[in-house]
């Protein structure tokens, strides 16, 4: 496999199956450490966004129980 040098931008990272984020441009599976801009410099809400997304806590998801 070639490496190429994705920087993952957020904006081009999209949630694909419950709790996984995936790369348009690379098609790579990231994780937050990946993305640029880096984790910290992004906003709060887009964190939490992300968090509760890999947890699987789909906001408007129905209660199974
Ligand atoms: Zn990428």
């Amino acid at each position: 496999m070639a490496s190429i040098a994705c920087q993952h931008h957020v904006s081009w990272v999209v949630e694909v199956d419950p709790g996984v984020h995936q790369c348009i441009l690379c098609f790579e599976r990231v994780t937050k450490n990946q993305i640029s801009p880096r984790w910290e410099d992004l906003p709060k809400e887009f964190q939490e966004h992300w968090d509760r997304f890999e947890a699987g806590d789909h906001p408007a998801a129905p209660n199974p129980h």
